[in-house]
C-alpha cells in the first residue's frame, strides 16, 4: 500500500495548481458575481490536457488516470468549484460516455475532439419530473426512416449553452421501463435541439446550468450510443466514474476554505492574541483537516480501483457521500472561524460554502447514495 502521489502526480497537481492560481484566482468573484461562465479558458485548458484527461492518447487524451483525474480536479475546485464541476462534466460524464460505449467512428467522430478540447460536452440525464428517479425519463425516441424523431426536455444540464456535443438519454421502448431508455449523440445545430432556460444558481454561479429541448429533433440511425434500450444501464455505470470526480471537487472546495480558516486565525487577534491560539479554533481546524484527510483517502481509492479495473460502485458513491458532506460541513466551519467577516463577500469562506452544497445534490444525492451504498453493503453480506 502506497499514500505518496508519485513525483510525476505530484508535479501535475502543483502544476494544474499554478495554472488555477494564476488564471482562475484573479477572476473568480467577479465570475461568481455576473454568473459568467469562463468559455475563454477553453483553449488553456486544452492546451493543459484538462479536457481529455482520462483518454488514450490514440483519442486526442493526455492518458492519464482516475488518481491524476482525481488530483486535478482537487486542485482546479480548490481554487473554483465552477471550473472543477466543468471539467468533471465535459470529462468524466459526456466523454466518458462515449469513450465507454461508443463505436470506433462514434470515437473518431465525437471523442476526439472533445478530448482534444476542440469541443465542449454535456450529459443529460435529468427531466423535470425524472432527477434521483432518471429511469422516469420521459423524453421519447421514435423510430423513422435513418434514425429517431426526440422529443421532450432536459434540465440541470452542465454546458447545455456552450456545449457543442451532448449525450442525452430517452426512452425508446416505453414497456421496458429502465431497459427501455436509450442515448443518443446531439450535436450542436441540430434542427429542434436547442438549449432553454438558464439557471440563477446559489453556487458554482460560474459553471453553466440549464435545460435543453428536443422537439421533433431528428437523430440519425448512427449517433445511437451504445446499444439500443442500455442507455439507463450505461448512464449508472458513467456515473460510478462521475461520482470519484464529485468527491474531488468536495474535497477541493473543502481544503480551500480550509485554508483560508487557517489563515485567517493565526492572523486575527482577539482577546490580544491571534485567535489560532484558542483551543475552541485548534479543534475546529483539528476537526476539519481530520474529516478532509480522510475524504480524500476515500477519494483516492474509489480513483485507485477505477484504475485497476475494479467495480467501484459503492466506493464511489462512499466517497462522494462522505466528501460532499464533510466539505459543507468545513465550509461551515470556515465562516465560523471568519466570524462576522466570513458572512461578507469579501473573504472566501461564503462563496466555497456556497458551491460545496452542490456536492450533496449532483450526480446523485446523499440520499441516493445512502440508498445505493444499503444495496451493495446488503448484497455483499
Ligand atoms: C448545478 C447542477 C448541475 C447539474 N448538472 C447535471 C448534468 O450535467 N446532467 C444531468 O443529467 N443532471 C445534472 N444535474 C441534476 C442533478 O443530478 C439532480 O438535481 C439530482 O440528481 C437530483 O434530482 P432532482 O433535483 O430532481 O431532485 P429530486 O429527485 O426531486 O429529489 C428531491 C429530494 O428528494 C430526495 N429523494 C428522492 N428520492 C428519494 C428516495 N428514494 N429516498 C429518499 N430521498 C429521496 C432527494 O434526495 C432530494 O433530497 C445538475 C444539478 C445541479 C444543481
Amino acid at each position: 500500500m502506497d499514500f505518496e502521489l508519485s513525483e510525476e502526480q505530484q508535479q501535475i497537481k502543483m502544476s494544474v495548481r499554478e495554472f488555477a492560481q494564476s488564471e482562475i484566482a484573479p477572476h473568480v468573484m467577479e465570475w461568481d458575481e455576473s454568473q459568467h461562465f469562463p468559455i475563454e479558458l477553453k483553449p488553456k485548458l486544452a492546451e493543459l490536457g484538462l479536457l481529455g484527461v482520462i483518454f488514450p492518447e490514440t483519442y486526442g487524451g493526455a492518458g492519464m488516470g482516475y488518481v491524476e483525474y482525481a488530483t486535478i480536479i482537487e486542485e482546479l475546485s480548490r481554487v473554483d468549484g465552477s471550473v472543477g464541476i466543468s471539467v468533471a462534466a465535459h470529462n468524466s460524464l459526456c466523454s466518458n460516455h462515449i469513450y465507454q460505449y461508443g463505436t470506433e467512428e462514434q470515437k473518431q467522430k465525437f471523442l476526439i475532439p472533445l478530448a482534444s478540447g476542440k469541443y465542449l460536452g454535456a450529459w443529460g440525464l435529468t427531466e423535470p419530473s425524472a432527477g434521483s428517479d432518471a429511469s422516469g425519463t420521459k423524453s421519447t425516441a421514435v423510430p423513422t426512416e435513418g434514425g429517431w424523431i426526440v422529443n421532450g426536455s432536459k434540465n440541470f444540464i452542465t454546458h447545455a449553452i456552450h456545449g457543442d456535443i451532448c449525450v442525452a438519454m430517452a426512452v425508446t421502448d416505453k414497456e421496458k421501463r429502465s431497459k427501455g431508455i436509450s442515448a443518443f449523440v446531439f450535436e450542436k445545430g441540430m434542427q429542434g435541439f436547442s438549449p432553454s432556460k438558464k439557471e440563477n444558481k446559489l453556487g458554482l454561479r460560474a459553471s453553466e446550468t440549464a435545460s435543453v429541448v428536443f422537439e421533433d429533433c431528428f437523430v440519425p440511425a448512427e449517433n445511437m450510443l451504445g446499444d439500443e434500450g442500455q442507455g439507463f444501464v450505461n448512464a449508472m455505470e458513467v456515473l460510478d466514474g462521475g461520482r470519484i470526480s464529485i468527491a474531488a471537487l468536495a474535497v477541493g472546495i473543502a481544503q480551500g476554505a480550509y485554508e483560508s480558516a487557517v489563515r485567517y486565525a493565526k492572523e486575527r487577534q482577539q482577546f490580544g492574541k491571534p485567535i489560532a491560539e484558542f483551543q475552541g479554533i485548534q479543534f475546529k481546524l483539528a476537526d476539519m483537516a481530520t474529516k478532509i484527510d480522510a475524504a480524500r483517502l476515500l477519494m483516492y481509492r474509489a480513483a485507485w480501483m477505477k484504475d485497476n479495473g475494479k467495480k467501484t460502485t459503492k466506493e464511489s458513491s462512499m466517497a462522494k457521500l462522505y466528501a460532499s458532506e464533510v466539505s459543507v460541513n468545513v465550509c461551515e466551519e470556515a465562516i465560523q472561524v471568519h466570524g462576522g467577516y466570513g458572512y461578507t463577500k469579501d473573504y472566501p469562506p461564503e462563496k466555497y460554502w456556497r458551491d460545496s452544497k452542490l456536492c450533496t445534490i449532483g450526480e446523485g444525492t446523499s440520499e441516493i447514495q445512502r440508498i445505493i451504498i444499503a444495496r451493495e453493503v446488503l448484497r455483499q453480506l
